[in-house]
């Protein structure tokens, strides 16, 4: 068995010991003689494993008891409607804050629920950087504050929590929840797929504020009702159970290897590896200004056109895998998530040097 080096954006590479655990259980989890998947979402086996990887995560991010999490289904795009539909009524038009693909699709799909106000923005064809906080211009009558803190696309990341007064401030974290630590009572809601930082696709993770809670408007379905989904303890139908199961391991994962200051630690050093490198080669550049590059998804170009090709062939060869960029954007990107370990970001940086010295 040889396993590559993935550098997918997601669903993205998943760290090789939690597989390994999930391989030895698959047929017979911890003597129940069946699989997480064949089992009652509404049994003892399974209820231990939803409170334990709740509790897990509420460990790893030192979540305030005054948050809800809850393990929701539809992918970080049905949060983009869930949001206004159980926020929107509390006060003025939203504001929203747009620095790329994701934080753009959230906006304009707010705009099917009513008045959405744009609060700072970079111009689309140039999310290369977050706004200065100067230019924002934030409704403090507002129902909420959306943003994406990290563009997954873009590449570009949020290195600074903006400070909203008594605004809620609402934050897809779909590729960078668990990159580092995080304080969470700064936000009053935070949702992120699984499918990036934390486990398979079929999974979004959303922590919510209590008071936030029991707003939702009349149009509202039911399944998007944040009350509704907390008071049923994630369960008001059967939730992404084996989604759920392997996000709790990702959780053991994280705790037994130091905490989200231990792989805060890692990210910082894959990532300057890697940024350091494309900023003193010849060949390679990445868009992004420097204060906000992400640590999690790093585009780059090569400066010489009509060599992707030849790139992304010759890394396939070496088992460095789904390095191709985003159709909107071209060229590569390497996802450099908290399974990602540094030898893989060695050894790409090492083709990288041996391609540009062929082709520089
Ligand atoms: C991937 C991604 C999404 C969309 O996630 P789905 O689970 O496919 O709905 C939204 N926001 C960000 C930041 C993402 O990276």
């Amino acid at each position: 068995m040889t396993r590559v080096h993935n550098f997918s954006a997601g669903p993205a590479a998943l760290p090789e010991v939690v597989l390994a655990q999930a391989q030895a259980e698959m047929l017979d989890w911890e003597g129940a003689g069946m699989s997480v998947m064949e089992m009652s979402h509404r049994g003892r086996e399974f209820g231990q494993i939803i409170s334990e990887a709740e509790a897990d995560l509420r460990t790893l991010l030192a979540v305030p008891g005054n948050y809800r999490i809850l393990f929701l289904q539809g992918g970080a795009t049905l949060q983009f409607s869930a949001i206004p539909l159980n926020l929107m009524g509390r006060g003025g038009a939203p504001d929203y804050v747009v620095t790329g693909e994701w934080s753009s699709k959230a906006l304009k799909e707010a705009g099917r629920f009513g008045s959405v106000n744009v609060a700072a923005s970079t111009p689309a064809g140039a999310h290369d950087h977050v706004p200065p906080w100067g230019e924002w211009r934030l409704d403090p009558a507002a129902a909420y504050v959306h943003y994406c803190s990290n563009e997954t696309v873009h590449g570009v990341e949020f290195h600074w929590v903006p400070e909203t007064g008594g605004v809620p401030l609402v934050a897809d974290m779909s590729s960078h929840l668990l990159s580092g630590p995080l304080d969470v009572s700064r936000f009053g809601l935070i949702y992120a797929g699984a499918q990036k930082n934390i486990g398979p696709a079929g999974l979004v993770i959303v922590i919510v504020r209590d008071d936030l809670l029991g707003g939702a408007s009349p149009q509202c379905p039911g399944l998007l009702d944040y009350k509704l989904n907390a008071d049923a303890g994630s369960m008001p139908n059967t939730p992404a159970t084996y989604s759920i199961y392997i996000a709790g391991l990702v959780f053991k994962w994280l705790l037994a290897g130091g905490g989200l200051t231990a792989i805060d630690r890692a990210n910082d050093e894959k990532a300057r590896l890697l940024y350091d490198f494309i900023d003193s080669s010849t060949l390679y550049t990445n868009p992004v200004a420097i204060p906000d590059r992400s640590r999690m998804n790093v585009p780059f170009m090569l400066r010489r056109p009509g060599l992707d090709d030849g790139f992304l062939a010759g890394a396939e060869a070496r088992g460095l895998v789904q390095l191709r960029g985003h159709r909107s954007l071209g060229g590569m990107r390497a996802s450099l998530y908290n399974a990602m370990p540094i030898e893989g970001v060695r050894a790409l940086v090492e083709y990288m040097r041996e391609f540009q010295t062929q082709h520089g």
